[in-house]
Order: C-alpha cells, then sequence, then structure tokens
C-alpha cells in the first residue's frame, strides 16, 4: 500500500495509458489522475457519454489530449481487440500502461440462485475480455521502453466469501492470470504485470454491494490514487508479478 506516496507532478509524461471502465467510479478518477501527472489517456468504455464528459474534462483543464475507445466487453470479439490494437499501432505505436479497471458486479446472492447467464456474463467482463484485450495488445506493450498493467482485483479475490458468485471467481482468475503472464514477461525487464485491489472505495458498485453502508465512511477514488501512480509509474519498475493493495486494509 502505497497512500502516502508523493508523485512527481511529471510522472507520467509522454505516456499511453490505457484506462478500461474510464467513464465512471474509480476508472474516471484514474484517467484524470494520470492525464493531470502527465499521460495521454486512452478513455475505454461502455457508455460514450460517460467517455465523453471526462475527455472534456480532461481538455477543459489544457491536459494532454486524451483518446475515446467505446468498447463493451459484453459481446467483444477477438477481432474487435486486433482491430484496436491496431488503431493504437497507428496513433501511438506503442502502450505504457493498461490499467484493467471495469468490472462488472454481478448479484450478491447464495449459489445455488445463481443465473448462469449472469455468471458467463461476469467472468467475460472482469477476466476473459480482458484477457483476450492484453493478448491483442502485448506487441505495443512490449514496444515500450517501461510499461506497467494493472489488473484490478478485490478481497474476495484472495480469500472467497460466501454469495459473491462469479465476482469472487473472476478475481481468483484475474490473481491468477497476473501470475502467469508476470512469469512470462519477467524476461523483458521493460513489461511488468501486478494486481492491485482498490479496498472500499466510494463509488456505485460499492454502493450496490453493501446497501445499507454509510458511504461518508469510505475514501473517495481520489484518496486512493497515490498507490495507482506508483504502480503506474516508473517508480515500480522491478516489481511484477505482485498483489498491491490501494489502502490499508478495512472490511
Ligand atoms: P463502478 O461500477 O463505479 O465502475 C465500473 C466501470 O466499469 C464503469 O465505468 C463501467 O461502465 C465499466 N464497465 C462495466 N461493465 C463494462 C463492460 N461490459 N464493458 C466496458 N466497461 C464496463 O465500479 P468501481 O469504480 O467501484 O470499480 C472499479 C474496479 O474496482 C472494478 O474492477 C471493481 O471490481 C474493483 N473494486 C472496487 C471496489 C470498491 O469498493 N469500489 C473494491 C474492490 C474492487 P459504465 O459506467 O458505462 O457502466
Amino acid at each position: 500500500c502505497k497512500i502516502d506516496y508523493l508523485p512527481s507532478g511529471d510522472l507520467l509524461a509522454d505516456r499511453v495509458i490505457l484506462v478500461t471502465g474510464a467513464g465512471d467510479g474509480i476508472g474516471r478518477t484514474a484517467a484524470l489522475s494520470f492525464a493531470r501527472h502527465g499521460a495521454t489517456v486512452i478513455l475505454l468504455g461502455r457508455t460514450i457519454a460517460k467517455l465523453e464528459a471526462v475527455y472534456d474534462e480532461i481538455e477543459a483543464e489544457g491536459l494532454p489530449q486524451p483518446a475515446i475507445f467505446p468498447l463493451n466487453f459484453e459481446g467483444a470479439s477477438l477481432k474487435d481487440f486486433h482491430d484496436m490494437a491496431e488503431t493504437l499501432d497507428k496513433e501511438f505505436g506503442r502502450l505504457d500502461g493498461i490499467l484493467h479497471n471495469a468490472g462488472l458486479l454481478g448479484r450478491i446472492t447464495p449459489f445455488e440462485q445463481y443465473n448462469p447467464e449472469l455468471w458467463e456474463q461476469v467472468m467475460q467482463v472482469n477476466i476473459n475480455g480482458p484477457i483476450w484485450m492484453t493478448q491483442a495488445l502485448l506487441p505495443l506493450l512490449t514496444a515500450s521502453k517501461d510499461a506497467s498493467v494493472i489488473f484490478t482485483s478485490s478481497s474476495v479475490g484472495r480469500r472467497g466469501r460466501a454469495y459473491w458468485g462469479a465476482y469472487a471467481v473472476s478475481k481468483f482468475a484475474t490473481e491468477g492470470f497476473v501470475e502467469v503472464l508476470a512469469d512470462e514477461v519477467e524476461h523483458l525487464g521493460s513489461l511488468r504485470v501486478n494486481s492491485l485491489n482498490p479496498g472500499a472505495t466510494r463509488t456505485a458498485m460499492r454502493k450496490t454491494a453493501y446497501p445499507a453502508e454509510d458511504p461518508m465512511t469510505l475514501r473517495t477514488p481520489e484518496a486512493i490514487m497515490p498507490t495507482y501512480l506508483w504502480l503506474m509509474g516508473p517508480d515500480s519498475r522491478g516489481h511484477n508479478g505482485e498483489k498491491f493493495d490501494a489502502q490499508p486494509a478495512v472490511s
């Protein structure tokens, strides 16, 4: 946990960073924060109006011009990911980071009542889509001198909890995939892959999962950005295949 990390203003200068689920919650804040530290951000998500609002905010602050990439992980095909890689290759020629942040909660419900279609949907958005997107983007990541890939985990991706179903399983798969890919790219030295658990954070997803909780007791997405910046930027070089927390553990 690097919650006390103080990033330099130009920490991410000249870096091209893709953020998934950039229209809302933690992803929106991360995209803004990366741009404020000098990055050119590619805003990926499924609701174009939300991406446009983030785009406008970045432009209004006079930060490096971002790009919008509309994509819905449900229904996205391998061809979509390869087309995306081609577009980004033409535009930027490399990728210096990916924050895999888009996520779907599914339902908190006893397993015996879990709807199989919803289960598949959650696995698609939280792990299968991101995996194939990463495969398509690997050549762009290896074209960077110093690339950081961050997968978003959860406390239920480290210890299972009753009723969390596909969401928990998708986060365990995320942790497993990070270990596999990190081991494969270790020899490169220029590409690292780690997992990051944001911890309880004041967003719409958290509100859905814990409707009775007072959101004001939770840290905001802004408050957890130091760890995100540290892990995306050069100060975390040499860390590969590790699990990080964005804030000190709470329930
Ligand atoms: P939000 O629900 O606020 O935001 C999720 C983002 O993912 C939204 O931008 C959403 O787009 C996008 N998204 C959802 N489905 C798809 C899809 N099919 N295709 C593309 N984009 C999609 O969640 P948080 O900000 O809270 O969560 C961000 C990440 O952090 C998730 O991976 C979550 O699992 C993880 N996390 C969050 C915690 C918390 O306390 N908040 C705790 C532990 C982990 P749209 O806005 O268009 O729906």
